[in-house]
């Protein structure tokens, strides 16, 4: 199993004491398997996703990638554990705006030395992939809101990560442009069979995805009731 997710819990504090906001989420996930995640602004979607994807800790419960535990790792290998094993794709992509495209692509490989020739090389196959190998030399500014998501879409894969998530990533796209990423996202996901995790309000995102699941009271239901 590739991502599993057991009696998670998240609480905030506040002023007036613990929010409770995820409180029993479960999900299981092998290498080619994808989910969209649905439900009502404030459910706790974000919160999920960001505990997926190591950048903030459960109240209780466990989450294992590849069998290990990440939560269990210093700082520094966490750091390291992310930038190996997971990629991300925000609404707001996030694309430096003084680097080119390809640059743009290959920002994740620099934190750990590697063979550079080889991540350029699949950089550019990535941007070739979501049909941008002739912006290479693009700065974000000059791209349209579809190219830069595609942009995104390639940076998030160049680790080859094991998971990938994606929040509302075709929020700000008109609707042509929306399901062009959407394909391409589905796509390089099967290609690479990464597990797949997408948080959307985007009914017709969910669609797509042979497995939906709705947060509810702090918990994953499927559409037609609590989840098996
Ligand atoms: P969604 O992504 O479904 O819109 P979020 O996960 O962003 O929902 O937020 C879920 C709830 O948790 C919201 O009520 C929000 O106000 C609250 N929340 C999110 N982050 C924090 C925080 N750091 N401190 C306190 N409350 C938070």
């Amino acid at each position: 199993m590739s991502l599993e997710v057991a009696h998670v819990c998240k609480d905030y504090p506040t002023r007036n004491g613990p929010l409770s906001v995820l409180r029993d989420v479960s999900l299981q996930l092998h290498r080619g398997e994808a989910v969209a995640i649905m439900g009502p602004s404030g459910s706790g979607k974000s919160t999920l996703l960001h505990i997926l994807g190591t950048l903030d800790r459960p109240t209780a419960g466990s989450v294992k990638i590849e069998g290990k535990d990440p939560f269990s790792l210093g700082e520094h290998e966490l750091a390291d554990f992310r930038s190996r094993h997971i990629g991300f794709i925000f609404q707001d992509h996030h694309l430096l705006p003084q680097c080119s495209v390809l640059e743009n692509v290959l920002v994740p490989t620099l934190v750990r030395r590697g063979n550079r020739a080889e991540a350029e090389a699949w950089a550019r196959q990535l941007l070739d992939r979501v049909g941008l190998s002739q912006r290479l030399n693009h700065r974000p500014a000059e791209l349209s809101g579809g190219e830069r998501q595609r942009v995104a879409v390639a940076r998030a894969l160049v680790q080859h990560p094991v998971i990938l998530l994606a929040d509302e990533p075709t929020g700000n796209l008109d609707r042509r442009t929306a399901q062009s990423v959407a394909q391409l996202l589905l796509e390089l996901h099967r290609q690479e069979q990464t597990v797949l995790v997408v948080v959307t309000h985007s009914a017709e995102l969910a669609r797509q995805f042979p497995q939906r699941l709705e947060m509810a009271d702090g918990t994953l239901q499927s559409p037609e009731g609590p989840a098996p």
